[in-house]
């Protein structure tokens, strides 16, 4: 019998959890786009974009989603032919070198594989072969939501300055932003990309793309940069209508602003421990499933290298399917496909899942998932560890 129906929790990678706030915001009819209230509120969002990205730097927003956000950052940084360097762990960072491939960009890939981080050794040895600096920028995701990687992007800067290499830093926060620690400007990072579904609370359907004076600098003259994708106006506009090209994704707007309401209000120091508490109360849980039943476990061993918005596990296929389909329908709590770990087609994707815990989300949402996947594991007779609840309370308990 179902326990399905009351609110239901959709715990995947994105969208996230809408807030209440966030929804009321965007329930309005249109305004006026050309004078009034929505054109002052308009100048109050890009000190607080710039505040979650920690940056003083440009920000341009697009209508579109994360892979409009990168055709967005690849066609500013690179005119057709050019070279980029893309450091891939997981199944986003090659889909952001495939965008940049099929732009006529030449692409070079140093494909970590699935559950690994960077190895930043080979990526200043990469740096050193291409004497002719030829690679324009290097592009890489800070947490890949297929795999959860999360990269270490002060110690990549380290190994790019080490390298002695002029390439700009692109980094696709999509997955993170507004959930891991990240400081743009602290970081060295020229670029980067995200998106308001995540991290930002808002439905599908805005990108952004910050981007450093000197990357404005170096990267005036991309031939790719046709007039809706071009950063230089959308950042610094003569009239409203540039900032999108067109016209202004209006209710969109309210929602981001209550969204930047909530982080502000929240403070980001806040929000970063929240993140990192609620995903070492989702590893403490498989730490006890998985102690002695080696199909259970999370895809990446190392804590320091796993995200705080997203974890990617196993739990032997076929039971990774069964269990998501078993708490969405008995107890209305959706997981996240396990995504670039089997093609669809083979038996091994059923063995893979994810757990979102990304945006709108707090100890009671976080511990509810884990004991409904708790529940399904028994009534699935699948084999588990003991102790998984009470770990995760103790994360809690210890942190809150
Ligand atoms: C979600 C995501 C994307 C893709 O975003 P879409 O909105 O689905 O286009 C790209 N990169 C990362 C790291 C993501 O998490």
């Amino acid at each position: 019998m179902s326990l399905a129906s009351g609110r239901p929790y959709l715990a995947i990678p994105g969208p996230s959890v809408i807030p209440d706030r966030v929804l009321r915001a965007m329930h309005r009819g249109s305004p006026n786009i050309y004078e009034g209230p929505l054109i002052e509120m308009v100048a109050s969002l890009w000190p607080d974009l710039r505040m979650v990205a920690g940056t003083t730097g440009h920000v341009a927003m697009y209508i579109g989603n994360g892979h409009g956000g990168w055709e967005a950052a690849n066609a500013n940084l690179f005119s057709r032919g050019e070279k980029a360097l893309v450091l891939a762990t997981g199944r986003f960072g090659l889909s952001w070198a495939e965008s940049a491939r099929a732009m006529g960009i030449e692409v070079e890939v140093l494909d970590f594989g699935r559950s690994s981080p960077v190895d930043f050794d080979r990526v200043e040895a990469a740096l050193r072969d291409d004497a002719g600096h030829r690679i324009k920028a290097v592009l890489t995701t800070h947490v890949d939501t297929a795999s959860s990687i999360k990269t270490d992007i002060p110690a990549l800067r380290a190994a790019m300055d080490a390298a002695g290499h002029p390439a700009l830093l692109a980094v696709d926060c999509i997955a993170s932003l507004g959930c891991d620690e990240f400081r743009m400007d602290d970081w060295g990072v020229d670029v980067m990309v995200a998106a308001c579904q995540k991290g930002l609370m808002t439905p599908p359907g805005l990108a952004f793309v910050w981007f450093s004076e000197t990357a404005r600098l170096r990267c005036g003259h991309s031939d790719l940069a046709t007039p809706y994708w071009a950063w230089g106006p959308r950042a610094q506009p003569e009239d409203f209508w540039q900032h999108w090209d067109g016209t202004a994704p209006t209710n969109h707007l309210y929602g981001l602003r209550e969204a930047l309401d909530m982080l502000r209000e929240e403070g980001m120091p806040q929000v970063w421990h929240r993140h990192h508490t609620l995903a070492r109360t989702v590893w403490a849980a498989f730490d006890a499933w998985g102690a002695g039943n080696p199909q259970i476990g999370l895809n990446v061993a190392d804590p320091v290298h796993r995200g705080w918005s997203v974890t990617a596990a196993r739990f032997g296929a076929p039971h990774a399917t069964r269990l998501r389909e078993w708490c969405e329908t008995r107890a209305g709590v959706t997981l996240g496909i396990g995504l670039g770990m089997a093609a669809s087609t083979e038996p091994a994707y059923h063995g893979f899942l994810r757990v979102g815990h990304m945006g709108h989300v707090n100890a009671h949402m976080t511990l509810g998932a884990l004991a409904v996947m708790e529940a399904g594991l028994v009534a699935l007779d699948i084999p588990h560890g003991v102790g998984a609840l009470a770990a995760a309370a103790g994360v809690i308990a210890r942190n809150a």
